[in-house]
């Protein structure tokens, strides 16, 4: 997935309303709030293309690690709405009862018309198969996938379903969704005024992803492999792309 102001890409990207905390961080800060007393153990915090907005929380004692699963819809939240969703999954691990406040808080933003609006439309894009369409706009997703295929990839990438996301995100500029082996692109960047080397960049980092798959989808620091990494700085203008998108 790219996302602006990645931590791991080499330059220093000054710091945007962008930057996202590690969600095992905050799930390890909402443990210590949680059970003071107790060594946190190892999290591993998962965002999931479900259907619904749902989690669900479990330990895994052979490893010592609390494993998460969480709606993707939760990345668009701010850190303080995570915190509350791990204390209440926390809560539920270790049979504890979940302050109101914290409670509230969580509710409050699931009924933010935004959040409403969200789970609208994953219901829809995601009960049923979707028929992504890569023309749009400006540009056309499936002739930029062919020419960078052929100038990084020497034609040989296998290539996925392409298209433009339902809805404009800044956050998530693109992904590539293994379950339906398909890149989606934010139609945020689908306007003449964004210059094509960044959505170009965007598009070359998820074709990255069908190269480099990975198991989970998970934390980017495991997702973005040396390997990975090494391949996306051989692209061409990349520091002015990611200014470009910085700048968006
Ligand atoms: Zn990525």
């Amino acid at each position: 997935m790219y996302r602006p102001a990645q931590r791991a890409s080499g330059i220093r990207p000054p710091q945007l309303l962008l930057d996202i905390e590690e969600p095992a961080g905050i799930f390890r800060r909402a443990f210590r709030r949680l059970k003071p007393r107790t060594a946190p153990p190892e999290f591993e915090v998962r965002f999931r293309a479900y259907a619904r907005l749902k989690s669900s929380i479990r330990f895994d004692a052979a490893t010592e690690t609390i494993r998460a699963d969480v709606s993707d819809l939760v990345q668009q939240a701010p850190p303080e709405v995570v915190e509350a969703l791990a204390t209440i999954l926390l809560c539920k691990l270790y049979r504890k009862r979940v302050s109101t406040a914290v409670r509230d808080q969580y509710e409050r933003w699931v009924h933010t018309p935004e959040t409403q609006r969200g789970m609208l439309e994953i219901r829809k894009d995601r009960g049923r198969k979707r028929a992504l369409s890569a023309a749009g706009e400006a540009y056309d997703l499936d002739t930029l996938f062919d020419q960078l295929n052929a100038r990084h990839f020497a034609s040989e990438l296998h290539k996925p379903e392409l298209g433009w996301s339902s809805r404009p995100s800044r956050r998530r500029l693109g992904y590539y969704d293994a379950a339906h082996d398909a890149i989606v692109i934010s139609r945020i960047l689908d306007r003449k005024a964004v210059p094509q080397l960044a959505l170009e960049y965007v598009l070359y980092h998820e074709m990255l992803h069908v190269k480099h798959p990975v198991q989970l989808r998970e934390t980017s620091r495991r997702v973005h492999t040396p390997e990975f990494l090494a391949d996306e700085r051989r692209f061409p203008g990349l520091d002015r792309a990611k200014r470009i998108l910085q700048s968006l």
